[in-house]
C-alpha cells in the first residue's frame, strides 16, 4: 500500500492510557492519508531496560525492576480496557535475557540491544491493539518486518543501503495501518539492533524517506519549536516553519527539536517534517522544510547555553605557521573536550566549551606552546535564522541591543552557514540579553 504520511509518537505520547487514546484520535483523523505509525517505548522504559541490564550484570535485584516494567505496561492495558497479558511474551523474553546476563555476568552490546528492544516491541503491540479497539485496521510490526535492515553496530546501527528497497517491498504487500517499532532494526545475520538513544525519530525519517511520504509528523509533548525558551521568555511563541539548516543550528543548542543526524534521510529526500503536540493536536506545530519560501524567511529563534567557559589561546610565535590550529584542536581532542564556538584573530584563538568540561589537562597541554587564560561564568546566545545571511539590519539590531543593555560581547561567531550568530556574554546578563533580543527581534513593530 501507498502511505501518505509517517506519524511518529514519542515516549510521553504513548506513556499512559490517556495519551494512547489521543494517539488513537490523531491516527483516526489521518486515516485518509494512509498513515505509517512509528512508536517509541512507553516513556521511561528504555532507561529502565538499561538499568535492568546494569543490575543483572552486577548481580543485583532484577526481579523487582522487571516487575515494575511489567506493572507499567499492564496498567496501561487495563486502563485501556485491553487484556493485560498482551505483553506477556515480551516480558518472558525480558526475564530470560536478564537471567542470562546475571548468570554469565556478561552483557554484550548485542545482548543489551535485544534487551532495549523490548520497550518498543511492547508499546507497538499496545498501540496497535488500541487502534484496533477504536475501529482502525491496525497491526503491530517489528521494524525488521517493515524492511529495516541495519549494519551490526549494536547500540548505534545504521540502515544498510538495501534497506529502502526492502521497506518499499514490505509496504507493497501490506494493507491497513502498521504500528512499527521505532529505534530498532535487524542486522543481516538476524540479531536485533538499536539506532542509538532517541532513535525513533531517525526511524521515522528512514521509513518516511524510503516510502516517499508527503510528510513526517513527530508527535511529542511540546507545541513545536518556540522563538525562545518559554520558561525564560513569557512572550515566546511558536515558530511556524524552519528550514532543515535552521533546525540543525537549533539542535546544537539542545533545543527540543530534531537532532540533525536523525533528520538526514528526510533532508536528502526533501520530505518536510512537522513537530506536533499530542496534547494540543489542533495547534499546527512547527514545519521543518528543505527550502523556505520568501515569506517564510526571518529570524526564527533565540537559543542559549547557560553555562559555558571560554579558553583564550595567544601564541604570537606560532602565528602564521602550519598546524597551529591543529595543535590547539588536538589538545581538546586528546582530552575529549568538545568545542562549541571558535573565533580566531591573527594572534589568538578563543574557544568555548561546556562549563562542566574538565579543562585542566587541556590547559596544561596548551600552556606548553601558548599563553592560556580561561574565563568562566559565561553564557552563549544564538540567534538563528537564514535571514541573517543577507539581513544587514538584523546584525545591527542585535549589537545595538547589546549596547543598549550595556553588555559587551566577549566573543561572537557567525558560522560558515551564516544561519546563526552566536554571542558569548557574561552569565549574569544572560536573561537581560535574551529578553532584550526577543523584544527587539520578535515584538518590535
Ligand atoms: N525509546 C528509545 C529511547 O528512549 C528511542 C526513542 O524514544 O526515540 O532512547
Ligand atoms: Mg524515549
Amino acid at each position: 500500500m501507498q502511505h501518505g504520511i509517517v506519524q511518529k509518537f514519542g515516549g510521553t505520547s504513548v506513556g499512559s492510557a490517556e495519551a494512547i487514546r489521543r494517539v488513537g484520535a490523531i491516527v483516526g483523523q489521518a486515516r485518509d492519508r494512509a498513515p505509517f505509525v512509528v512508536v517509541s517505548a512507553v516513556g521511561g522504559v528504555t532507561n529502565r531496560l538499561f538499568a535492568l541490564g546494569e543490575a543483572a550484570l552486577a548481580g543485583g535485584d532484577v526481579a523487582e525492576l522487571a516487575r515494575d516494567i511489567e506493572a507499567l505496561h499492564r496498567k496501561i492495558l487495563t486502563d485501556l480496557g485491553l487484556g493485560p497479558d498482551l505483553v506477556a511474551p515480551w516480558m518472558a523474553e525480558l526475564r530470560d535475557l536478564a537471567h542470562g546476563v546475571a548468570l554469565l555476568r556478561e552483557r554484550s552490546p548485542r545482548t543489551q540491544d535485544r534487551l532495549a528492544s523490548l520497550g518498543e516491541r511492547m508499546s507497538a503491540r499496545i498501540v496497535a491493539a488500541h487502534l484496533a479497539q477504536v475501529g482502525l485496521s491496525a497491526h503491530p510490526l517489528d521494524a525488521w518486518d517493515a524492511g529495516l535492515e541495519t549494519d551490526a553496530r549494536f547500540g548505534c546501527a545504521r540502515p544498510l543501503p538495501t534497506s529502502d528497497a526492502k521497506i518499499r517491498a514490505a509496504a507493497r504487500d501490506r494493507t491497513g495501518i502498521p504500528v512499527v517499532t521505532g529505534y530498532l532494526g535487524r542486522e543481516p545475520s538476524g540479531a536485533i539492533t538499536t539506532l542509538g538513544r532517541g532513535g525513533s525519530d531517525y526511524s521515522a525519517a528512514i521509513f518516511g524517506a524510503a516510502l516517499s511520504v508527503e510528510e513526517i509528523q513527530i508527535w511529542t509533548d511540546v507545541d513545536g519549536v518556540m522563538t525562545a525558551d518559554p520558561r525564560q521568555v513569557k512572550t515566546a511563541r511558536r515558530v511556524p516553519v524552519l528550514s532543515f539548516a535552521e533546525a540543525a543550528e537549533l539542535a546544537f543548542f539542545g533545543a527540543k527539536v530534531l537532532h540533525p543526524a536523525t533528520m538526514a534521510p528526510a533532508v536528502r529526500a526533501k520530505i518536510p517534517i512537522r513537530v506536533l503536540n499530542t496534547w494540543r493536536p489542533e495547534e499546527r506545530g512547527t514545519r521543518v522544510v528543505a527550502a523556505l519560501a520568501a515569506s517564510e524567511r526571518g529570524i526564527k529563534s533565540i537559543a542559549t547555553k547557560g553555562h559555558i567557559a571560554a579558553v583564550n589561546v595567544v601564541a604570537s610565535e606560532m602565528m602564521f605557521q602550519y598546524g597551529f590550529l591543529e595543535r590547539i584542536a588536538d589538545a581538546f581532542a586528546r582530552h575529549e573536550v568538545v568545542v562549541d564556538v571558535i573565533a580566531t584573530s591573527e594572534v589568538s584563538v578563543a574557544l568555548t566549551v561546556d562549563a562542566a568540561a574538565r579543562l585542566e589537562p587541556v590547559v596544561e597541554d596548551l600552556a606548553t606552546f601558548s599563553e592560556v587564560t580561561v574565563v568562566r561564568e559565561l553564557a552563549l546566545v544564538g540567534v538563528v535564522g537564514e535571514e541573517l545571511r543577507d539581513g544587514l539590519g538584523i546584525q545591527a539590531r542585535i549589537f545595538a541591543t547589546l549596547a543598549e543593555l550595556g553588555v559587551r560581547a566577549e566573543m561572537a561567531s557567525y558560522g560558515a552557514t551564516r544561519n546563526n550568530l552566536s554571542i558569548v556574554v557574561p552569565r549574569e546578563r544572560l536573561k537581560d540579553v535574551v529578553d532584550g533580543l526577543h523584544e527587539r527581534l520578535f515584538q518590535a513593530p
